[in-house]
């Protein structure tokens, strides 16, 4: 049915099957969205890895179609930024009806200078395509093996020995650290016996991709989001459409409560369904799913040298785009921290700041899902009233659109307040994630991502310790300055300030008309997750 044609990828028989002992500083077990990611992210820090999958092809069906401004940008940094772009529809407006009446539009990015868009909607069988294709350039560092389905562990203080089940032959497998990548189901969580918290929903949904020539945005053209509650080809339900690249259109539906899925998944009930929207004009069918979803999480994500990774740590509903976007969030605060324990840089506390940052942004993701699908499928008659009364208020009250929650968009986690960060005020706190703006003939955000980096805007030196240094709106310094193209930058960050940037692009530390040398060792000592004492003696 999908139009997306699928290259099985080749198992190639590991040294291991043959007594070659070979091993891996890190055993990743899952190649999608977010194995594959980290594999590429370690890379870039000179880490190999091994990536282990049970299947041969990449995602089947587009499962994740929206990918967040922050996503592209850790995309970016990964070296496929630009290639998800050319692919994807770009999209930043949301529209909301209620009935056949729109009730208020929003825009997910009203200002210029950035170089990603609020979201791009791309196929998550493209995106991994992309991921897998930038991993193959590093043959020395990325080993993936396809049909290797992971079938046990055992873990020490030192590392992981994994059991790999091949079409050749089962082996053993030594790596330092294991890397749960594999999902929702992760059997490496089940095995350990590591139980999800948080809510299980019981309404379902339809998912219906269609194929079709004329947009079903009609002649509205461009593409958005557009989210319905009752609407009249589907009452009482809620409905959402988005467009996808190959003239690929998602219909999201709500389903009766204990709707059974295989009837409702039949072309039978799906075609009437669709006709009710688009109306004769002609569509193909090329994927239909119906799910139910949780918002859940492990309590803790890091145990000894097993750390789980994407949606085997969280789970969270589609509404809102958080699962993949929040992953790759996962990807980008883990990626130089392992990198540095590995090296001998860092200490191996400071994996547990994953733990607790990225346990926090998971936390943050599941309190908005759930908030938007308590609005979506209300439980009680009081929260059902509350529902009908916004809604019917919102088309002439202002103060009542702010009340609907459709599901609030990925957003970038702040890290605020948590151990790496040095406290601190500026345009941007430390632990908010770094702002792009247009520099000299590039972007802002390219020149601070992958290592730490203290920029500077205006009038304010930069010592030097050792970090890589940039000046905005500065020249002649004795390290690299950019111009401050349209003003942009000096307007996000301040004019006179400095900031510390962690590896991720989040903001360390802020500095004020001088960068005290002292001071900015102490800040990177800190978000190294080292002690200070130490470090400056
Ligand atoms: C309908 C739907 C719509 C969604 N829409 C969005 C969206 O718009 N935006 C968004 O950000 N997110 C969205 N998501 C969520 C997104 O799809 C997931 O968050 C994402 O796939 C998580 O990636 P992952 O790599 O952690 O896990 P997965 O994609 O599940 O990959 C896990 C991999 O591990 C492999 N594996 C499993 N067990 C083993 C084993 N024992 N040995 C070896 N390999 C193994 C699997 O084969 C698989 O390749 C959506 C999800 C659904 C279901």
């Amino acid at each position: 049915m999908p139009a997306y044609s699928y290259a099985p990828q080749p198992f190639v028989r590991p040294p291991e099957l043959d007594g070659g002992a070979t091993g891996a500083p890190v055993a990743i077990v899952g190649a999608g969205p977010i194995g594959l990611a980290m594999a590429i992210d370690l890379a870039l820090h000179g880490i190999r890895s091994v990536v282990l999958d049970d299947n041969n092809v990449v995602s089947v069906g587009s499962r994740a179609i929206c990918w967040a401004k922050r996503t592209l940008e850790i995309f970016d940094r990964l070296g496929v930024g630009e290639r998800m772009l050319a692919k994807g529809v770009t999209w930043k407006v949301g529209r909301l009806f209620h009935g056949g009446e729109e009730v208020y539009s929003f825009d997910l990015l009203p200002e210029d200078g950035h170089k990603y868009p609020a979201f791009i909607n791309l196929q998550q069988y493209y995106v991994e395509e992309y991921l897998l294709e930038r991993a193959r350039e590093f043959p020395d560092l990325i080993d993936i093996r396809f049909l290797s389905k992971v079938v046990g562990h055992s873990a020490s203080p030192e590392g992981v020995t994994l059991t790999v089940e091949t079409p050749e032959g089962s082996y053993a497998l030594a790596a330092d650290w294991l890397l749960a990548c594999d999902g929702a189901k992760s059997a490496t969580r089940e095995r350990m016996g590591l139980d999800f918290t948080g809510q299980t929903f019981e309404e379902q949904f339809l998912i219906a991709d269609i194929e079709m020539e004329d947009s079903p945005f009609g002649d509205h053209g461009i593409a958005e989001r557009w989210f319905w509650f009752d609407p009249t080809f589907h009452p009482g339900k809620s409905a959402l459409l988005h467009a996808q690249p190959d003239n690929i259109y998602r219909i999201d539906l709500q389903l009766d409560l204990g709707a059974d899925a295989k009837v409702e998944a039949s072309e039978e009930k799906v075609i009437p369904r669709i006709r009710a929207i688009v109306g004769d004009k002609p569509f193909r069918l090329d994927w239909l799913s119906v799910y139910k979803f949780r918002c859940i999480k492990l309590e803790r994500f890091v145990h000894g040298r097993v750390v789980f990774v994407g949606d085997s740590a969280h789970v969270v509903s589609p509404f809102g785009a958080r699962g993949g976007n929040g992953g790759i969030q996962d990807v980008d605060n883990l990626g130089w921290k392992l990198a540095a324990v590995l090296k001998g840089e860092a200490e191996e506390a400071l994996i547990e700041s994953y733990h607790e940052e990225r346990s926090h942004g998971s936390a943050e993701n599941i309190l908005n899902s759930s908030r938007s699908t308590n609005f979506m499928t209300p439980k009680t008659p009081i929260e059902a009233l509350f529902r009908r009364e916004t809604l019917r208020m919102a088309h002439d009250q202002p103060f009542a659109r702010r009340l609907i929650n459709s599901g609030r968009l990925s957003l970038p986690c702040s890290l605020e307040g948590f151990a790496l960060q040095t406290p601190g005020e500026g345009k941007l706190r430390p632990g908010q994630p770094m702002l792009d703006a247009p520099v000299g003939n590039g972007w802002l955000l390219p020149l601070l991502q992958g290592e730490f980096t203290l920029v500077g805007f205006g009038e304010i030196d930069l010592p030097d310790v050792g970090v890589r240094r940039i000046g905005i709106g500065q020249s002649g310094k004795g390290y690299e300055t950019r111009d401050d193209h349209g003003g942009y930058a000096l307007q996000r960050y301040g004019t006179g300030l400095a900031y510390l940037v962690r590896p991720d692009g989040h903001a360390a530390a802020v500095f004020h008309g001088e960068v005290p040398e002292a001071a900015l060792k102490e800040a990177l000592a800190r978000a190294m997750g080292k002690s200070c004492e130490r470090e400056i003696a």
